[in-house]
């Protein structure tokens, strides 16, 4: 296992912006190396550029521009990780989105957005790295969210697709616990701009709120961190984090 390897490098999705953004800073800033990806470029290179800027030891951030649903754009961007790096220790499929609706006023197309990109991106991801994770004895961390294990009004689908990312790294840890860890991070509400994907206004209006007066990505990045060092004896396999005001 890869627990005391002091700069790891680290494959992260969803770079541009929320807890993958602060995923990027906080990991540069510990002596990680990152590729981060994401579609929007200006965003991502903000991010690298802030990054880059906090960097402490052999800590540094590369970005590539690709959709996460483009399985040969994030292979290669797999490999130039693997070109600038040498190689993959831990893998982070976090880009995601929500769209809340009432489940009988849902548009369709973003029923089909969210499955796409929170479970087809995440297993696009997972194949290009797996080969590098196996060969690393990396570490595979999840995003889940509470609503990997509760169901939310408002939310079906969405939870149908955190409950199918807890399944799978349950299922990597079962086949491949030996060579691959497997950590599933699983959040209630984090203050990004994740809720503002919702077009119900009444909802918007109702879960805005909450989403403000919610954990810092920062405590997401933290966990992730824990995840990466907690190896060794064992692996920290999901933890679970929660605003203190519910
Ligand atoms: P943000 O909206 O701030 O970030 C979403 C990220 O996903 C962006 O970087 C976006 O980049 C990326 N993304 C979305 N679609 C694609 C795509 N097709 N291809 C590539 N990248 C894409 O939200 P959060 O930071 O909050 O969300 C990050 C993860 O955390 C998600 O998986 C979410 O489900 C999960 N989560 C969030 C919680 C919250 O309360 N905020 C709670 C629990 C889990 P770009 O648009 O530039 O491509």
């Amino acid at each position: 296992m890869n627990a005391t390897r002091s700069s790891q490098v680290v494959f992260l999705t969803g770079a541009s912006s929320g807890i993958g953004a602060a995923i990027a800073r906080m990991l540069v800033a510990e002596g990680h190396r990152v590729m981060g990806t994401a579609r929007r470029q200006d965003l991502l290179e903000a991010v690298a550029e802030e990054a880059n800027a906090g960097a402490s030891g052999e800590g540094r951030m590369v970005t590539r521009v690709v959709d996460v649903l483009n399985a040969a754009s994030q292979r290669e961007a797999v490999d130039a990780c693997v070109a600038e790096f040498g190689h993959v220790d831990v893998a982070i499929p976090n880009a995601g989105l929500g769209v809340f609706s009432p489940i009988d006023k849902a548009d369709l197309t973003d029923w089909l957005t969210m499955v796409d990109v929170n479970v087809k991106g995440v297993l696009i991801t997972l194949h290009a790295c797996l080969p590098h994770l196996v060969a690393s004895k990396g570490l595979f961390v999840n995003i889940g969210s509470v609503a990997s294990r509760n169901v939310f009004p408002n939310s079906g689908v969405y939870c149908a697709t955190k409950h199918a990312v807890l399944a799978l790294g349950e299922a990597l840890r079962q086949d491949l616990g030996k060579q691959v860890a497997s950590t599933t991070i699983c959040p209630g509400a984090v203050n990004t701009a994740f809720i503002e994907q919702t077009r119900d206004a009444e909802l918007l209006d109702k879960y805005r709120p909450g989403f403000k007066d919610g954990m810092p990505p920062e405590f997401v990045a933290r966990q992730v961190l824990l995840a990466m060092e907690g190896r060794g004896d064992g692996i920290v396999s999901d933890i679970t984090i929660r605003p203190d005001f519910i």
